[in-house]
């Protein structure tokens, strides 16, 4: 057992929440009960996710994407009020931690998904320091890659292919990273991973030579907060489970 204070306060270091200029608050965004015992993690606290919180008999969820975003417009009506309605009623708290947990050197989602996949991280790039660049363990080609991606993380990635060559350097960042990609060809990348593709990355990709993989913002950001929870539960003696909310995303 914790109490949400002490929860609040270890995982705000844990993460280094103030160092980071974000799109929503990261932390405690809904007060629930003050003891936490149980703990649900997932990657969004969407109505699914907390409706298997409840049956999970939860006092707490720990999200990646929480409930509030900057540039919303604040109405707590459709679904927001039934996401806020089933928590309340519930006495659940909810802790949501969005770019300090991709970043997090060894909790986060890009450091997760780099150790699922065999790669080391071997520097930073791109804004606020939230890219990887690491080496493959082995040269490999763009369908060598896409195929373990695939079949690791369970989801068929989307290709834009660069000119050909063998992949040595990855570039990689979890999620919405999209607009990282120029970023990774400067920092020198072969291949950049992220979870999503829109429209130019597949012109810049046959452009400068440089392949995007787009293997799913939810299938990639599945990792860090499993990796935060597990050392929650060692550090509180708490319980945790991890509950994954399909997403074709
Ligand atoms: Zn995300």
């Amino acid at each position: 057992m914790t109490h949400r204070n002490d929860l609040e306060r270890h995982l705000g270091q844990l993460l280094d929440v103030a160092r980071f200029k974000d799109y929503g608050p990261n932390g405690l965004q809904v007060e629930g009960r003050e003891q936490i015992g149980t703990l649900v993690c997932g990657v969004t606290a969407s109505l699914g996710l907390i409706e298997a919180a409840i049956a999970a008999k939860a006092d707490a969820i720990l999200v990646h994407h929480g409930l509030f975003w900057r540039g919303q417009d604040g109405r707590v009506t459709g679904w927001m009020k039934q996401r806020l309605a089933r928590l309340l009623a519930h006495d659940i708290n909810l802790y949501a931690y969005h770019l300090p947990l991709d970043a997090h050197a060894e909790l986060g989602n890009n450091a997760q998904l780099g150790r699922l996949l065999g790669w080391q991280g071997e520097s930073r790039f791109g804004e606020q320091d939230l890219g990887w660049l690491g080496s493959l363990p082995q040269a490999c080609s763009l369908t060598e890659l896409a195929a373990q991606i695939g079949s690791t993380l369970g989801r068929t990635p989307v290709l834009a292919p660069g000119d050909g060559r063998a992949l040595r350097r990855v570039a990689w960042c979890t999620g919405g990273a999209q607009g990282y990609f120029e970023a990774a060809i400067a920092a020198g990348a072969d291949v950049f991973v992220t979870g999503e593709i829109s429209e130019p990355q597949a012109h810049y990709a046959a452009e400068t030579g440089v392949a995007f993989i787009a293997a799913g913002h939810h299938a990639t950001e599945r990792y860090g907060v499993q990796a935060v929870a597990h050392q929650l539960a060692a550090e509180f003696g708490i319980r945790q489970q991890f509950i994954d909310i399909a997403n074709p995303a």
